[in-house]
Protein backbone atom coordinates (compact mmCIF):
# COMPACT_ATOMS: atom_id res chain seq x y z
CA UNK A 1 0.00 0.00 0.00
CA UNK A 2 1.32 3.39 -1.10
CA UNK A 3 1.27 6.05 1.75
CA UNK A 4 0.93 9.73 0.35
CA UNK A 5 1.06 12.56 2.77
CA UNK A 6 0.01 16.15 1.53
CA UNK A 7 1.41 19.23 3.08
CA UNK A 8 -1.54 21.70 3.11
CA UNK A 9 -5.35 20.97 3.22
CA UNK A 10 -6.69 23.75 0.75
CA UNK A 11 -7.41 23.40 -3.08
CA UNK A 12 -4.14 21.71 -4.10
CA UNK A 13 -3.19 19.72 -1.35
CA UNK A 14 -7.02 18.42 -1.34
CA UNK A 15 -7.31 17.80 -4.92
CA UNK A 16 -4.12 15.68 -5.05
CA UNK A 17 -5.66 13.42 -2.02
CA UNK A 18 -8.37 13.26 -3.83
CA UNK A 19 -7.24 11.78 -7.25
CA UNK A 20 -4.79 10.10 -5.27
CA UNK A 21 -7.99 7.83 -3.58
CA UNK A 22 -10.07 8.04 -6.62
CA UNK A 23 -7.29 6.48 -8.43
CA UNK A 24 -6.20 3.73 -6.14
CA UNK A 25 -8.92 3.17 -2.85
CA UNK A 26 -6.01 1.67 -1.23
CA UNK A 27 -3.75 4.26 -0.89
CA UNK A 28 -3.40 5.28 2.64
CA UNK A 29 -3.64 9.02 2.64
CA UNK A 30 -2.77 11.54 5.15
CA UNK A 31 -3.33 15.31 4.54
CA UNK A 32 -1.66 17.79 7.56
CA UNK A 33 -2.81 21.44 7.49
CA UNK A 34 -1.71 24.11 9.63
CA UNK A 35 -5.07 26.03 10.28
CA UNK A 36 -8.34 24.20 11.15
CA UNK A 37 -9.57 24.68 8.07
CA UNK A 38 -9.55 21.47 5.58
CA UNK A 39 -10.38 22.08 2.19
CA UNK A 40 -12.40 25.17 2.47
CA UNK A 41 -13.19 27.79 -0.36
CA UNK A 42 -11.01 30.96 0.27
CA UNK A 43 -12.10 32.66 -2.81
CA UNK A 44 -15.68 33.05 -1.26
CA UNK A 45 -14.38 35.03 2.01
CA UNK A 46 -15.19 38.44 0.31
CA UNK A 47 -18.61 37.38 0.31
CA UNK A 48 -18.94 36.16 4.01
CA UNK A 49 -17.48 39.44 5.20
CA UNK A 50 -20.18 41.08 3.30
CA UNK A 51 -23.09 38.95 3.93
CA UNK A 52 -24.11 37.09 0.92
CA UNK A 53 -22.60 34.08 2.63
CA UNK A 54 -24.26 33.60 5.49
CA UNK A 55 -22.51 31.11 7.48
CA UNK A 56 -18.72 30.32 7.81
CA UNK A 57 -19.30 26.67 7.66
CA UNK A 58 -21.03 27.04 4.09
CA UNK A 59 -17.13 28.01 2.41
CA UNK A 60 -16.24 24.39 3.02
CA UNK A 61 -16.26 22.79 -0.12
CA UNK A 62 -16.31 19.73 1.37
CA UNK A 63 -16.83 18.39 5.20
CA UNK A 64 -13.95 17.36 7.42
CA UNK A 65 -16.62 14.29 7.47
CA UNK A 66 -16.72 14.52 3.68
CA UNK A 67 -13.14 14.17 3.04
CA UNK A 68 -12.60 11.02 5.51
CA UNK A 69 -15.42 9.29 3.49
CA UNK A 70 -13.43 9.63 0.77
CA UNK A 71 -11.11 7.90 2.48
CA UNK A 72 -8.39 10.89 3.57
CA UNK A 73 -7.14 11.39 7.40
CA UNK A 74 -6.85 15.08 7.92
CA UNK A 75 -4.48 16.24 10.88
CA UNK A 76 -5.60 20.12 11.34
CA UNK A 77 -3.35 22.53 13.67
CA UNK A 78 -0.58 20.34 12.61
CA UNK A 79 2.44 22.56 11.51
CA UNK A 80 4.86 20.80 9.09
CA UNK A 81 8.72 21.79 10.03
CA UNK A 82 11.04 19.31 8.49
CA UNK A 83 11.31 16.70 5.81
CA UNK A 84 13.69 13.94 5.62
CA UNK A 85 13.93 13.24 1.91
CA UNK A 86 16.57 10.02 2.91
CA UNK A 87 15.64 7.86 -0.04
CA UNK A 88 15.26 4.88 2.98
CA UNK A 89 13.52 7.21 5.94
CA UNK A 90 11.48 9.81 4.02
CA UNK A 91 9.95 11.62 7.10
CA UNK A 92 7.90 14.74 7.82
CA UNK A 93 8.23 15.93 11.17
CA UNK A 94 4.75 17.79 12.60
CA UNK A 95 3.48 19.57 15.37
CA UNK A 96 0.08 19.02 16.24
CA UNK A 97 -2.46 18.71 18.91
CA UNK A 98 -0.01 15.81 20.74
CA UNK A 99 2.96 17.20 20.10
CA UNK A 100 6.25 16.81 17.93
CA UNK A 101 5.79 13.27 15.79
CA UNK A 102 7.36 11.97 12.84
CA UNK A 103 4.79 10.79 9.77
CA UNK A 104 6.58 8.32 7.42
CA UNK A 105 5.88 8.60 3.45
CA UNK A 106 6.21 6.92 0.42
CA UNK A 107 5.76 10.35 -1.76
CA UNK A 108 4.99 13.92 -0.61
CA UNK A 109 2.93 16.53 -1.84
CA UNK A 110 4.49 20.42 -0.52
CA UNK A 111 1.48 22.25 -0.77
CA UNK A 112 1.98 25.36 1.48
CA UNK A 113 0.15 28.05 -0.56
CA UNK A 114 0.89 31.45 0.00
CA UNK A 115 0.70 34.36 2.76
CA UNK A 116 -0.06 38.01 1.93
CA UNK A 117 2.89 40.57 1.56
CA UNK A 118 3.11 42.68 4.73
CA UNK A 119 4.44 45.95 3.96
CA UNK A 120 6.91 47.42 6.33
CA UNK A 121 5.99 49.76 9.05
CA UNK A 122 2.25 48.66 9.17
CA UNK A 123 1.32 47.85 12.52
CA UNK A 124 0.00 44.23 12.14
CA UNK A 125 -1.80 42.39 15.19
CA UNK A 126 -2.95 45.50 16.47
CA UNK A 127 -6.82 45.40 17.04
CA UNK A 128 -8.37 47.00 13.61
CA UNK A 129 -4.89 46.56 11.39
CA UNK A 130 -6.49 43.59 8.94
CA UNK A 131 -4.68 40.91 6.19
CA UNK A 132 -7.65 38.87 4.29
CA UNK A 133 -6.04 35.09 2.68
CA UNK A 134 -7.21 32.46 5.41
CA UNK A 135 -10.22 31.82 6.94
CA UNK A 136 -8.67 33.00 10.54
CA UNK A 137 -7.93 36.34 8.67
CA UNK A 138 -11.64 36.84 7.90
CA UNK A 139 -12.43 35.71 11.19
CA UNK A 140 -11.26 38.22 12.60
CA UNK A 141 -12.08 40.93 10.68
CA UNK A 142 -15.79 40.06 10.60
CA UNK A 143 -15.39 40.19 13.99
CA UNK A 144 -14.08 43.57 14.02
CA UNK A 145 -16.84 44.68 11.72
CA UNK A 146 -19.31 43.20 13.79
CA UNK A 147 -18.37 45.78 17.18
CA UNK A 148 -18.05 48.82 14.42
CA UNK A 149 -21.13 51.32 13.93
CA UNK A 150 -23.25 51.04 10.29
CA UNK A 151 -21.09 53.99 8.78
CA UNK A 152 -17.55 54.18 10.38
CA UNK A 153 -15.09 54.60 7.70
CA UNK A 154 -13.27 51.85 7.08
CA UNK A 155 -10.27 51.54 4.12
CA UNK A 156 -9.15 49.02 1.80
CA UNK A 157 -5.56 49.13 1.03
CA UNK A 158 -4.55 47.55 -2.43
CA UNK A 159 -7.52 47.49 -5.91
CA UNK A 160 -6.54 44.38 -6.95
CA UNK A 161 -9.29 41.57 -7.51
CA UNK A 162 -8.97 40.75 -3.23
CA UNK A 163 -9.05 44.66 -2.46
CA UNK A 164 -12.28 45.34 -5.08
CA UNK A 165 -14.31 42.44 -3.52
CA UNK A 166 -13.76 43.40 -0.30
CA UNK A 167 -14.80 46.67 -0.52
CA UNK A 168 -17.93 45.55 -2.29
CA UNK A 169 -18.44 43.55 0.83
CA UNK A 170 -17.40 46.71 3.40
CA UNK A 171 -20.21 48.69 1.31
CA UNK A 172 -23.01 46.01 1.38
CA UNK A 173 -22.23 46.26 5.45
CA UNK A 174 -23.03 49.91 4.86
CA UNK A 175 -19.69 51.39 5.69
CA UNK A 176 -18.13 54.37 4.57
CA UNK A 177 -15.14 52.78 2.34
CA UNK A 178 -12.21 54.04 1.00
CA UNK A 179 -9.89 51.78 -1.55
CA UNK A 180 -6.22 53.28 -1.96
CA UNK A 181 -4.92 52.14 -4.73
CA UNK A 182 -0.79 52.97 -5.83
CA UNK A 183 -1.70 52.65 -9.83
CA UNK A 184 -4.16 55.10 -12.28
CA UNK A 185 -6.57 53.17 -11.71
CA UNK A 186 -8.29 49.71 -10.08
CA UNK A 187 -7.58 46.47 -11.17
CA UNK A 188 -3.91 47.02 -13.12
CA UNK A 189 -4.17 43.54 -14.15
CA UNK A 190 -6.27 45.03 -17.12
CA UNK A 191 -5.48 48.12 -19.27
CA UNK A 192 -5.85 51.47 -17.70
CA UNK A 193 -8.52 52.20 -20.37
CA UNK A 194 -10.69 48.78 -19.14
CA UNK A 195 -9.63 49.60 -15.50
CA UNK A 196 -11.11 52.83 -15.30
CA UNK A 197 -14.37 51.22 -15.70
CA UNK A 198 -14.36 49.69 -12.79
CA UNK A 199 -12.62 52.95 -11.01
CA UNK A 200 -15.83 54.09 -11.70
CA UNK A 201 -18.11 51.23 -11.16
CA UNK A 202 -16.38 51.46 -7.26
CA UNK A 203 -17.14 55.27 -7.23
CA UNK A 204 -20.33 55.28 -8.24
CA UNK A 205 -21.66 52.65 -5.51
CA UNK A 206 -20.53 55.00 -2.95
CA UNK A 207 -16.82 54.27 -2.15
CA UNK A 208 -14.14 56.71 -2.12
CA UNK A 209 -11.20 55.63 -4.10
CA UNK A 210 -8.04 57.22 -4.12
CA UNK A 211 -5.96 56.48 -7.09
CA UNK A 212 -2.52 57.25 -7.71
CA UNK A 213 -2.04 57.13 -3.94
CA UNK A 214 0.64 54.89 -2.03
CA UNK A 215 0.32 54.81 1.77
CA UNK A 216 2.98 56.23 3.38
CA UNK A 217 2.47 55.53 7.29
CA UNK A 218 -0.42 54.21 9.27
CA UNK A 219 -0.35 55.32 12.85
CA UNK A 220 -2.71 55.41 16.05
CA UNK A 221 -5.40 58.30 16.26
CA UNK A 222 -7.44 59.13 18.75
CA UNK A 223 -10.43 56.39 19.38
CA UNK A 224 -8.52 53.47 18.72
CA UNK A 225 -8.80 54.52 15.21
CA UNK A 226 -5.83 54.52 12.84
CA UNK A 227 -4.49 57.53 10.92
CA UNK A 228 -3.88 56.44 7.22
CA UNK A 229 -1.48 58.55 5.17
CA UNK A 230 -1.04 58.83 1.11
CA UNK A 231 1.16 60.45 -0.91
CA UNK A 232 0.18 61.31 -4.50
CA UNK A 233 1.19 63.49 -7.26
CA UNK A 234 -1.74 66.27 -6.20
CA UNK A 235 0.20 66.14 -2.54
CA UNK A 236 -0.37 64.00 0.72
CA UNK A 237 -3.22 63.33 2.25
CA UNK A 238 -4.73 61.80 5.60
CA UNK A 239 -7.73 59.73 6.41
CA UNK A 240 -9.41 58.13 10.02
CA UNK A 241 -10.47 54.94 9.58
CA UNK A 242 -12.12 52.17 12.34
CA UNK A 243 -10.26 49.49 10.69
CA UNK A 244 -7.80 48.95 7.64
CA UNK A 245 -7.52 46.05 5.85
CA UNK A 246 -4.18 45.37 3.10
CA UNK A 247 -4.78 43.39 0.26
CA UNK A 248 -1.27 44.10 -1.83
CA UNK A 249 -0.81 40.88 -3.16
CA UNK A 250 0.86 37.24 -1.95
CA UNK A 251 4.05 35.44 -1.51
CA UNK A 252 4.70 31.35 -2.03
CA UNK A 253 5.13 29.82 1.07
CA UNK A 254 8.44 27.97 0.52
CA UNK A 255 10.69 27.34 3.81
CA UNK A 256 9.91 23.49 4.12
CA UNK A 257 10.19 23.03 0.31
CA UNK A 258 13.83 24.62 0.49
CA UNK A 259 14.99 23.16 3.40
CA UNK A 260 14.27 19.70 1.65
CA UNK A 261 16.87 20.72 -1.17
CA UNK A 262 13.62 22.03 -3.59
CA UNK A 263 15.16 25.32 -5.94
CA UNK A 264 13.31 28.41 -6.47
CA UNK A 265 11.97 30.17 -9.63
CA UNK A 266 9.94 32.18 -10.60
CA UNK A 267 8.44 34.78 -8.02
CA UNK A 268 10.24 32.58 -5.58
CA UNK A 269 8.01 29.78 -5.83
CA UNK A 270 9.15 26.20 -5.87
CA UNK A 271 10.49 25.35 -9.42
CA UNK A 272 8.52 22.01 -10.51
CA UNK A 273 8.08 20.01 -13.73
CA UNK A 274 5.11 19.38 -15.42
CA UNK A 275 4.54 16.53 -13.31
CA UNK A 276 4.70 18.63 -10.74
CA UNK A 277 8.45 16.89 -8.87
CA UNK A 278 10.06 18.98 -7.30
CA UNK A 279 13.60 17.38 -8.35
CA UNK A 280 13.76 16.09 -4.75
CA UNK A 281 13.21 12.64 -4.95
CA UNK A 282 9.37 11.38 -3.81
CA UNK A 283 8.81 14.85 -3.34
CA UNK A 284 6.13 16.45 -5.17
CA UNK A 285 4.73 20.26 -5.01
CA UNK A 286 1.76 22.06 -6.77
CA UNK A 287 -0.68 25.13 -5.88
CA UNK A 288 0.04 28.98 -4.75
CA UNK A 289 3.23 27.51 -3.80
CA UNK A 290 4.93 26.68 -7.23
CA UNK A 291 6.06 28.19 -10.13
CA UNK A 292 3.01 28.36 -12.97
CA UNK A 293 3.87 26.81 -16.63
CA UNK A 294 1.90 29.25 -18.72
CA UNK A 295 1.40 27.88 -22.55
CA UNK A 296 2.65 31.22 -24.22
CA UNK A 297 5.54 32.00 -21.50
CA UNK A 298 7.25 29.25 -20.52
CA UNK A 299 7.57 30.21 -16.74
CA UNK A 300 5.98 32.57 -14.69
CA UNK A 301 4.08 32.55 -11.49
CA UNK A 302 0.25 33.25 -11.73
CA UNK A 303 -1.53 32.16 -7.80
CA UNK A 304 -5.33 31.09 -8.82
CA UNK A 305 -7.42 28.58 -7.37
CA UNK A 306 -7.95 27.36 -10.87
CA UNK A 307 -4.85 26.32 -11.23
CA UNK A 308 -4.38 24.65 -7.96
CA UNK A 309 -6.35 22.35 -8.11
CA UNK A 310 -5.17 21.39 -11.33
CA UNK A 311 -1.89 21.12 -10.75
CA UNK A 312 -3.07 18.91 -6.77
CA UNK A 313 -4.99 16.84 -9.19
CA UNK A 314 -1.85 16.32 -11.50
CA UNK A 315 0.20 15.33 -8.84
CA UNK A 316 -1.77 13.32 -7.24
CA UNK A 317 -2.10 10.94 -10.28
CA UNK A 318 1.37 10.86 -10.79
CA UNK A 319 2.09 10.16 -6.98
CA UNK A 320 1.17 7.00 -7.61
CA UNK A 321 3.17 6.30 -10.68
CA UNK A 322 1.45 7.92 -13.50
CA UNK A 323 2.43 10.72 -16.02
CA UNK A 324 -0.49 13.18 -16.26
CA UNK A 325 1.19 16.81 -17.25
CA UNK A 326 0.28 20.15 -15.99
CA UNK A 327 -1.17 21.40 -19.85
CA UNK A 328 -0.67 25.12 -18.82
CA UNK A 329 -2.45 28.28 -17.98
CA UNK A 330 -3.15 31.33 -20.09
CA UNK A 331 -4.07 33.09 -16.96
CA UNK A 332 -7.62 33.58 -17.37
CA UNK A 333 -9.00 34.95 -14.42
CA UNK A 334 -12.78 37.27 -13.70
CA UNK A 335 -13.89 39.40 -11.16
CA UNK A 336 -17.56 40.91 -9.90
CA UNK A 337 -17.16 44.29 -8.76
CA UNK A 338 -20.61 45.29 -7.70
CA UNK A 339 -22.34 45.19 -10.81
CA UNK A 340 -19.71 44.99 -13.27
CA UNK A 341 -17.55 41.66 -14.53
CA UNK A 342 -13.57 42.62 -15.42
CA UNK A 343 -12.44 39.26 -17.00
CA UNK A 344 -8.92 38.65 -19.04
CA UNK A 345 -6.91 35.79 -20.28
CA UNK A 346 -3.71 35.43 -21.73
CA UNK A 347 -1.44 38.76 -22.04
CA UNK A 348 -1.91 42.03 -22.52
CA UNK A 349 0.37 43.99 -25.62
CA UNK A 350 3.47 44.58 -23.06
CA UNK A 351 3.34 41.12 -21.77
CA UNK A 352 3.81 39.51 -25.16
CA UNK A 353 7.64 41.20 -25.11
CA UNK A 354 9.32 37.57 -23.85
CA UNK A 355 7.63 36.22 -27.04
CA UNK A 356 9.25 38.69 -29.75
CA UNK A 357 6.29 39.34 -32.06
CA UNK A 358 4.79 42.57 -33.07
CA UNK A 359 1.92 42.73 -30.79
CA UNK A 360 -1.22 44.39 -31.87
CA UNK A 361 -3.98 45.28 -29.29
CA UNK A 362 -7.69 46.85 -30.18
CA UNK A 363 -10.52 47.80 -28.53
CA UNK A 364 -14.45 47.14 -29.37
CA UNK A 365 -17.40 47.92 -28.11
CA UNK A 366 -19.93 45.21 -28.94
CA UNK A 367 -23.82 44.87 -27.25
CA UNK A 368 -23.93 41.49 -25.51
CA UNK A 369 -27.07 40.37 -27.00
CA UNK A 370 -29.53 41.61 -30.32
CA UNK A 371 -30.79 45.50 -29.00
CA UNK A 372 -34.02 44.62 -29.82
CA UNK A 373 -34.27 42.91 -27.06
CA UNK A 374 -34.70 44.66 -23.93
CA UNK A 375 -31.43 44.47 -21.65
CA UNK A 376 -29.04 44.54 -24.20
CA UNK A 377 -25.50 45.94 -22.39
CA UNK A 378 -21.96 47.13 -24.12
CA UNK A 379 -19.29 45.18 -23.54
CA UNK A 380 -16.14 46.74 -24.09
CA UNK A 381 -13.73 43.89 -25.35
CA UNK A 382 -9.76 44.37 -26.01
CA UNK A 383 -8.02 41.95 -28.30
CA UNK A 384 -4.19 41.33 -28.62
CA UNK A 385 -2.68 39.27 -31.40
CA UNK A 386 0.32 38.94 -33.41
CA UNK A 387 0.08 41.51 -36.06
CA UNK A 388 2.30 39.26 -38.66
CA UNK A 389 0.64 35.55 -38.30
CA UNK A 390 -2.72 36.78 -36.60
CA UNK A 391 -2.18 34.42 -33.40
CA UNK A 392 -4.63 35.37 -30.55
CA UNK A 393 -1.92 36.14 -27.83
CA UNK A 394 -4.74 37.96 -25.10
CA UNK A 395 -8.29 39.26 -24.44
CA UNK A 396 -9.72 41.62 -21.44
CA UNK A 397 -13.30 42.08 -21.73
CA UNK A 398 -15.43 44.36 -19.09
CA UNK A 399 -19.24 45.00 -18.91
CA UNK A 400 -22.55 44.32 -16.84
CA UNK A 401 -23.18 41.51 -14.80
CA UNK A 402 -25.84 40.03 -16.66
CA UNK A 403 -23.36 39.85 -20.10
CA UNK A 404 -22.31 36.59 -19.63
CA UNK A 405 -18.59 38.06 -19.29
CA UNK A 406 -17.15 34.61 -17.67
CA UNK A 407 -18.75 32.35 -21.15
CA UNK A 408 -16.92 34.98 -23.71
CA UNK A 409 -13.82 35.19 -21.92
CA UNK A 410 -13.15 31.48 -21.21
CA UNK A 411 -14.13 31.48 -25.33
CA UNK A 412 -11.23 33.69 -25.98
CA UNK A 413 -8.93 31.34 -23.17
CA UNK A 414 -10.23 27.95 -25.42
CA UNK A 415 -8.89 29.71 -28.32
CA UNK A 416 -5.48 30.47 -26.50
CA UNK A 417 -5.51 27.27 -25.24
CA UNK A 418 -5.93 25.85 -28.62
CA UNK A 419 -3.44 28.29 -30.49
CA UNK A 420 -6.35 29.87 -32.32
CA UNK A 421 -5.65 32.69 -34.66
CA UNK A 422 -7.88 36.08 -34.21
CA UNK A 423 -9.40 34.86 -37.34
CA UNK A 424 -9.99 31.11 -36.90
CA UNK A 425 -11.99 33.09 -33.47
CA UNK A 426 -14.23 34.20 -35.90
CA UNK A 427 -15.07 30.94 -37.87
CA UNK A 428 -16.29 29.56 -34.51
CA UNK A 429 -19.42 28.34 -34.43
CA UNK A 430 -20.94 30.21 -31.39
CA UNK A 431 -24.58 30.04 -29.88
CA UNK A 432 -27.51 32.37 -30.56
CA UNK A 433 -30.60 33.62 -29.48
CA UNK A 434 -31.34 36.93 -29.71
CA UNK A 435 -32.08 37.55 -25.71
CA UNK A 436 -28.15 35.90 -25.17
CA UNK A 437 -26.28 36.52 -28.46
CA UNK A 438 -26.08 38.37 -31.71
CA UNK A 439 -25.44 36.22 -35.19
CA UNK A 440 -21.80 37.22 -34.44
CA UNK A 441 -21.42 37.00 -31.03
CA UNK A 442 -19.36 40.14 -29.08
CA UNK A 443 -16.09 38.33 -28.84
CA UNK A 444 -16.14 37.85 -32.71
CA UNK A 445 -17.57 41.66 -33.49
CA UNK A 446 -14.13 42.03 -31.11
CA UNK A 447 -12.11 39.74 -33.65
CA UNK A 448 -13.26 41.38 -36.58
CA UNK A 449 -12.51 44.53 -35.31
CA UNK A 450 -8.94 43.29 -34.40
CA UNK A 451 -8.43 42.02 -38.03
CA UNK A 452 -9.23 45.04 -39.43
CA UNK A 453 -7.16 47.31 -37.22
CA UNK A 454 -3.98 44.80 -38.12
CA UNK A 455 -5.61 45.03 -41.84
CA UNK A 456 -4.78 49.12 -41.92
CA UNK A 457 -1.85 48.71 -39.75
CA UNK A 458 -0.55 46.27 -42.20
CA UNK A 459 -1.37 48.90 -45.40
CA UNK A 460 0.40 51.57 -43.76
CA UNK A 461 3.45 49.45 -43.15
CA UNK A 462 3.61 48.40 -46.92
CA UNK A 463 2.77 52.17 -47.52
CA UNK A 464 6.13 53.37 -45.81
C1 LIG B 1 -9.96 36.34 -0.73
C2 LIG B 1 -9.46 35.47 -1.85
C3 LIG B 1 -10.23 35.33 -2.99
C4 LIG B 1 -9.77 34.51 -4.03
N1 LIG B 1 -10.55 34.40 -5.16
C5 LIG B 1 -10.14 33.59 -6.17
C6 LIG B 1 -10.96 33.41 -7.32
O1 LIG B 1 -12.06 33.97 -7.41
N2 LIG B 1 -10.50 32.60 -8.31
C7 LIG B 1 -9.29 31.95 -8.22
O2 LIG B 1 -8.92 31.20 -9.15
N3 LIG B 1 -8.50 32.10 -7.13
C8 LIG B 1 -8.89 32.90 -6.11
N4 LIG B 1 -8.10 33.04 -4.99
C9 LIG B 1 -6.80 32.35 -4.93
C10 LIG B 1 -6.98 30.93 -4.45
O3 LIG B 1 -7.73 30.92 -3.27
C11 LIG B 1 -5.61 30.29 -4.25
O4 LIG B 1 -4.95 30.29 -5.50
C12 LIG B 1 -5.73 28.86 -3.73
O5 LIG B 1 -6.35 28.83 -2.47
C13 LIG B 1 -4.35 28.21 -3.62
O6 LIG B 1 -4.49 26.96 -3.05
P1 LIG B 1 -3.23 26.24 -2.38
O7 LIG B 1 -3.73 24.88 -1.97
O8 LIG B 1 -2.07 26.28 -3.29
O9 LIG B 1 -2.81 27.11 -1.12
P2 LIG B 1 -3.57 27.82 0.08
O10 LIG B 1 -5.02 27.97 -0.20
O11 LIG B 1 -2.78 29.03 0.40
O12 LIG B 1 -3.42 26.78 1.28
C14 LIG B 1 -2.19 26.45 1.85
C15 LIG B 1 -2.39 25.32 2.83
O13 LIG B 1 -1.14 24.94 3.35
C16 LIG B 1 -1.21 24.89 4.77
N5 LIG B 1 0.17 25.08 5.25
C17 LIG B 1 1.07 26.03 4.86
N6 LIG B 1 2.26 25.81 5.47
C18 LIG B 1 2.11 24.70 6.24
C19 LIG B 1 2.97 23.95 7.10
N7 LIG B 1 4.27 24.27 7.25
N8 LIG B 1 2.44 22.88 7.74
C20 LIG B 1 1.16 22.52 7.58
N9 LIG B 1 0.30 23.17 6.75
C21 LIG B 1 0.78 24.24 6.11
C22 LIG B 1 -2.25 25.92 5.14
O14 LIG B 1 -2.77 25.68 6.43
C23 LIG B 1 -3.28 25.66 4.02
O15 LIG B 1 -4.06 24.53 4.34
C24 LIG B 1 -8.52 33.84 -3.92
C25 LIG B 1 -7.76 33.98 -2.76
C26 LIG B 1 -8.22 34.78 -1.72
C27 LIG B 1 -7.39 34.92 -0.48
Amino acid sequence: MTHLLAVGGSDAGIAAALRARELDPSTDVTVVLADEFPNFSICGIPYWVSGDVATEASLAHRTRADLEAAGITVRSSTWASAIDVDRRRRRLTVTGPAGVEEISYDELLIGTGAEPVRPAGVPFGEPGIHLLHSMTDAEQVVAALELLPAGSRVAVVGAGYIGLEITEGLVARGFDTTLIQRGPEVLSTLDPELGSLVTAEVRRHGATVLTGSTVTGITPADGGQWRVATSSTSGDAEGTFALVVVCVGVRPVTGLAVAAGAQLGQAGAIVVDASMRTGVPHVWAAGDCVVTHHRLLGTTWLPLGTTAHKQGRVAGENMLGGSKTFAGSVGTQVVKVFDLVAARTGLRQHETSPLEVPPLTRVTVADDHKRYYPGAVPLTISVTGDQTTGRLLGAQIVGQRTAEISKRIDTFATALHAELTVDDVIDLDLSYTPPLGSPWDAVQVAAQGWERAAAAANQAAVTD
